[in-house]
């Protein structure tokens, strides 16, 4: 099947979804601005795993950087099977204090960099047989949320790329999904979650009690990739506690 690219590889919800790729045995290649922190990933994913495994520095807005860092990938970790967007920003500019590069920052994160890059892979999936590729939208590409509209519009905007992605991929055998988590303790969280009665107030949305760990989003991506998933292929998984599914 290959191994697995993971922007924002190196921290949060990317780091557990290459811990839980690595756990099935399959190479993974972390990819993330902070170059020294993936290769940090990267070694010590190795050394437990035994699995092949690279650290990259890249911004995925600069999608002139593909190429080369998918050569760079490819000759640690062989053949490439499988995507994982997860590098994402969130910028707190609702109506009133919009700034047109802000926004354009943000698409081009969540949402741009998730079509560019599978088109730059495309070369290596369609080599690979079950090749897949997850985007990490949101439960705010569902619901709004008043404070954060790019955001939101990033992660809503990838579920209709999902959706395409699918329709044209499937022919091919190449599967495209997308998770949606909900609220989950990494460092894009940490902030909020200091914020008084904000851990309580997300930990009361589900109806578990509690916020979300990385690695209860890296076990279902994990899964989206693998061949237990076969016949999954255009869909998004809600993994919120069951925040979006009461009142
Ligand atoms: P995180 O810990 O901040 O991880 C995001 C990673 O992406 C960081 O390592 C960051 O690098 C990297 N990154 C940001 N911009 C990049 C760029 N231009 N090029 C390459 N890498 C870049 O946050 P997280 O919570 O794990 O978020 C992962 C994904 O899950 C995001 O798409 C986020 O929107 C989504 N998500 C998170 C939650 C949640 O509650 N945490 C809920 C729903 C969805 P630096 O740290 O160096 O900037």
């Amino acid at each position: 099947m290959g191994a697995v690219v993971i922007t924002g590889g190196a921290s949060g919800i990317g780091r557990a979804s290459a811990r839980a790729v690595a756990a099935q045995g399959r190479g993974v290649a972390l990819w993330d601005l902070d170059g020294d922190r993936a290769a940090a990933e990267a070694a010590a994913i190795a050394e437990e795993f035994g699995v092949a495994a690279h650290g990259h520095q890249i911004d995925v807005t600069d999608a002139a950087a593909f190429d080369a860092a998918i050569d760079a990938s490819r000759q640690v970790v062989g053949p490439i099977g499988g995507l994982v967007h997860a590098a994402g920003v969130v910028r707190a500019d609702g109506l009133g204090q919009l700034d047109a590069d802000a926004w354009d920052a943000v698409l081009d994160v969540n949402l741009r960099a998730f079509p560019l890059l599978t088109q730059a892979l495309l070369p290596e999936l369609r080599s690979v047989s079950g090749a897949a590729v997850v985007g990490i939208s949101s439960i705010e590409g569902w619901i709004g949320n008043g404070a954060i509209p790019a955001y939101c519009a990033s992660k809503a905007g990838l579920l209709g790329a999902v959706r395409s992605m699918a329709a044209q991929l499937g022919p091919e055998g190449v599967r495209v999904n997308a998770v949606c988590p909900g609220y989950i303790e990494t460092p894009m969280l940490a902030d909020a979650l200091e914020v008084p009665g904000l851990r309580e107030e997300f930990s009361n949305s589900s109806v578990l009690g509690r916020v979300g760990q990385p690695e209860e989003i890296g076990a279902p991506v994990a899964f989206l990739l693998s061949d237990a998933a076969s016949f999954i292929t255009g869909a998004s998984i809600v993994v919120d506690g069951g925040t979006t599914a009461v009142d």
